[in-house]
């Protein structure tokens, strides 16, 4: 896939992501929104209600009050209307047998103005009104506990608060200013032109309650989306991953294919050369030509070797023919071998075989052809004269090998992926250097079925160490 349509189905995917994201974030605060102005409604009805019960009862206790008297029973409407109409004028007493039916309406008033005339608190009956807005609140189904009182207008005080008398717990207005400043009121017993009192409420756990009735919508769209970004990335990485192998193996077909043109093209030519007249009749010459046939036929087969063994490495087939391997004898060998190479370049080898004891348990094979790959590296990499150093050393978990050279060095970004199969730094256009990328994916596996453990030093024009610790023993 090319890189603008990669880019492009990104783009679009963030976009589209972000305003998925968006519209549930305006969905969501809508629906809390609606809610809080549900709650609010709900709870100014509640007190709505009570306040109109509480002034209803009054006036059907005046009612029945005046009622009796209508019907000539003073004393009855004295009982039902308490103490108040034992300090109004009897009008038995007034008018005796010449009650008048006129006179009702009279009485009535100055019962209603003797009602109004009483302290806020005595007026209100505290255990109705509680029991009153607590069946509105459940009605409504109003969460959250829920604070109310009742404010004297005239003595500017609270007289009751959630039920109990501020006698108890105290009138100090500053204590209940919370309940004062609340929104949630309704004026008690008005008259024309003022009211005794307010009935007042506050929610304090007003936004928590709102919070919950969303929460369960927010936690399913968090998780959906998450879902969606989960699979979002792991698609881009899959897709970017998927790029890069491809592009490793591209490269790999093309190395290949240069490290085979060379004997491909000595040996057309020693052909041609033997197909020649000047050659056929001389059996030296058909010999030495098919010699370099022969050489470069086996360079290819080695090639061929090499690719299938490393590309087919497999940590779970791989037998290990364990023995005692001594390291500082291993890095002399090899030492012995690259210093071969390296001395007609003008480079040197250092060998410093410090490890004692320097054995480890291990496949003698193996692990030379592990030194012997690193030394390759370290040659190849140092473009001018090789300066190469391997080493050994003990460490706590076992014995320490450290080849170090002064070449090319490594991005942060080919340290990263340089023991991946088939990865190559890119050199641009540079083919000085062959290889398959296959060497240090098989150095690593091959350090890991001995239970070690390796690690880069390395720095982009300053030169690398590759260290890898092999344990005494294998376990
Ligand atoms: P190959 O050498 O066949 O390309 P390797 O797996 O041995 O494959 O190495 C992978 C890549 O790591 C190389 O292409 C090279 O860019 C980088 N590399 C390995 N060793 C060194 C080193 N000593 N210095 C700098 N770069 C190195």
């Amino acid at each position: 896939m090319a890189k603008r349509t990669i880019f492009l189905i990104t783009t679009l995917m963030t976009v589209s992501l972000l305003g998925v994201i968006f519209l549930q974030y305006n969905l969501i605060r809508t629906a809390m929104n609606v809610n809080e102005q549900r709650y609010d409604e709900a709870l100014q009805d509640a007190l709505n209600n009570t306040a109109r019960d509480l002034e209803a009862k009054e006036a059907t206790e005046i009612n029945v009050s005046a009622n009796g008297y209508n019907s000539g029973m003073g004393k009855t409407a004295g009982i039902v209307a308490g103490d108040l109409t034992r300090d109004l004028p009897r009008p038995g007493l007034l008018g005796g047998k010449n009650l008048q039916l006129s006179e009702q309406p009279s009485y009535r008033l100055r019962l209603q103005t003797q009602y109004a005339a009483r302290p806020l608190v005595e007026r209100i009956d505290r255990e109705f009104l509680d029991r009153r807005l607590q069946t509105a609140f459940e009605n409504a189904d109003l969460k959250g506990d829920i604070e109310y009182g009742v404010y004297d207008v005239r003595n500017k005080e609270f007289v009751s608060r959630n039920g109990r008398l501020l006698s108890t717990i105290g009138a100090d207005t500053a204590r209940h200013l919370d309940l004062l400043r609340s929104s949630y009121r309704v004026s008690l017993y008005d008259t024309e032109t003022d009211a005794a009192g307010y009935l007042l409420a506050y929610s304090p756990r007003k936004g928590s309650v709102i919070f919950n009735t969303i929460l369960n919508n927010l936690l399913a769209s968090l998780l959906f989306i998450s879902i969606i970004l989960g699979c979002f990335v792991y698609t881009i990485y899959v897709i970017l991953f998927q790029k890069k192998l491809s592009e490793m193996k591209t490269d790999f077909i093309n190395n290949m294919t240069h490290e085979f043109k060379t004997p491909i093209a000595t040996i057309s030519l020693a052909t041609d050369s033997i197909m020649s007249p000047k050659v056929t009749g001389s059996p030296d010459k058909v010999m030495r030509f098919a010699h370099i046939i022969k050489q470069e036929n086996k360079r290819m087969n080695d090639q061929v070797e090499k690719v299938l063994q490393m590309a087919k490495l497999d940590k779970n087939r791989l037998n290990l023919n364990l023995t005692e391997v001594d390291l500082n004898d291993v890095i002399i060998e090899a030492g012995e071998y690259i210093r071969l190479q390296v001395e007609p370049r003008g480079g040197s080898v250092v060998v410093i075989p410090e490890a004692d004891p320097s054995s480890v348990e291990g496949d003698m094979t193996h692990l030379a052809s592990l030194v012997n790959n690193l030394l390759d590296n370290a040659n190849k990499y140092s473009p001018e004269a090789p300066q190469i150093v391997v080493s050994t050393r003990n460490v706590p978990t076992g014995v320490e090998v450290t080849i170090l050279d002064h070449g090319l060095g490594m991005s942060r970004e080919a340290r990263k992926n340089i023991f991946d199969r088939f990865y190559r730094v890119h050199t641009g256009d540079r083919h000085d250097v062959k290889g398959f990328g296959l060497g240090l994916s098989y150095v690593k596996t091959i350090t890991e079925v001995h239970g070690g453990s390796i690690r880069i030093e390395s720095e982009l024009g300053k030169g690398s160490s590759f260290i890898v610790t092999f344990p005494y023993e294998q376990r």
